[in-house]
């Protein structure tokens, strides 16, 4: 239960392990991320210590399970992945940390739903090396302290924010993950589809990194489901035009919205004049919780300049007015 559960491998994780980059020369686009990390594992590992204590944030699907993978790789060591709501008793915080041999990485995913006594437990850990817990309930309850071989935490968080000072205050090293650009998506996906051994010319990967949200997991996954339709409509082989065919059957629209990206904004247009509007009343017109829209469906649409963040709500711009053929009445935040 601790560690992440190993059920049989589904094609969609055989197919994601086979195409996830190993080193840092495979992860294509973040060039500041990449140069900076490259720079503090070859001097951690000319010193022989462990790399510092790293926080990632960034998006769902734009690589912080891979950037772990790889800095553990580089350094060539062990990882060990957990994630904040799993790690509910001190206990089993403590059972994997006395099992981490020295200089390896242990992964922490979603740390910002770390529980506080968990946390409390972490700063000596990540500071001193030391883990001070209690055993047993009671008269019988005593603390006990141990010595943790250094290690290096690796966290990773959608949004920093969301992170309590002490904590992101303890790492040494912070990476935000941006957006992906089309050029980069479309090398993504042209490795991806050259490892599946598939014939994707480059108008083919474009139309689908256009498509991806700037997000390799998305990008992916449409070249899965484009390798599907190419191989039932056409010969196998992919062109713009069956990218094309195929995402348009998909609900994925020429922005690469899908349909509650269309939702949200068509809520904004329909049930709140462009707003402002609060999030909250947002996620209730849609029916969608609240963090989905904060984490998933509001960082590209922000991003891309179609919702603006103000004081009193968000705010649609003309920009998605105009995304359904709409005139941008204006708005009210002047
Ligand atoms: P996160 O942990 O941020 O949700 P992941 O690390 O799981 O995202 O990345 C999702 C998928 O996208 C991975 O399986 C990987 O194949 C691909 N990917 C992510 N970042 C890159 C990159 N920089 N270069 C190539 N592929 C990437």
């Amino acid at each position: 239960r601790l560690v992440a559960p190993q059920p049989v491998e589904a094609a969609e994780e055989r197919f994601d392990r086979a195409i996830r980059p190993k080193t840092l020369s495979d992860y294509i686009g973040q060039p500041a991320v990449r140069e900076q990390m490259d720079i503090f594992v070859s001097a951690a590992r000319k010193r022989g210590e462990p790399l510092d204590h790293t926080l990632i944030f960034g998006p769902p699907g734009l690589g912080k399970t891979t950037l772990a993978n790889i800095l553990a790789n580089e350094m060539g060591v062990a990882l060990r992945t957990t994630s904040g709501p799993v790690l509910e008793k001190a206990g089993d915080l403590a059972a994997l940390m006395t099992n981490l041999d020295a200089g390896d990485v242990l992964f922490i995913d979603e740390i910002h739903r770390l529980s506080p006594h968990i946390e409390e437990i972490l700063y000596p850990a990540m500071e001193d090396y030391q883990l001070d817990i209690m055993i047993g309930e009671g008269p019988a309850a005593r603390s006990i302290k141990l010595d943790l071989p250094p290690f290096t935490l690796v966290g990773a968080t959608t949004r920093a924010g969301l992170l309590t000072s002490p904590l992101r205050d303890r790492f040494g090293i912070v990476q935000r993950l941006e957006f992906y650009g089309v050029d980069d998506l479309s090398t993504i996906v042209a490795r991806s589809a050259a490892i599946l051994g598939m014939t994707l010319d480059s108008a083919g990967a474009v139309e689908i990194a256009r498509r991806s949200r700037g997000t390799p997991r998305i990008a992916n996954r449409l070249l899965r489901r484009v390798r599907d339709f190419a191989e039932v409509k056409a010969d196998g082989h992919v062109s713009a035009d069956i990218a094309d065919q195929a995402l348009s059957m998909l609900n994925v629209d020429s922005s690469g919205f899908d349909h509650l990206d269309r939702r949200l904004l068509l809520a904004m247009i329909e049930k709140f004049d462009g707003g402002p509007v609060g999030i909250d009343s947002l996620a209730a017109a849609i029916s969608e919780e609240r963090g989905t829209i904060e984490d998933v469906l509001e960082p590209y649409l922000i991003q891309q300049g179609y919702i603006m963040r103000t004081p009193r709500g968000r705010v649609l711009t003309a920009h998605a007015y105009l995304h359904f053929g709409l005139e941008f009445p204006g708005n009210t935040t002047g």
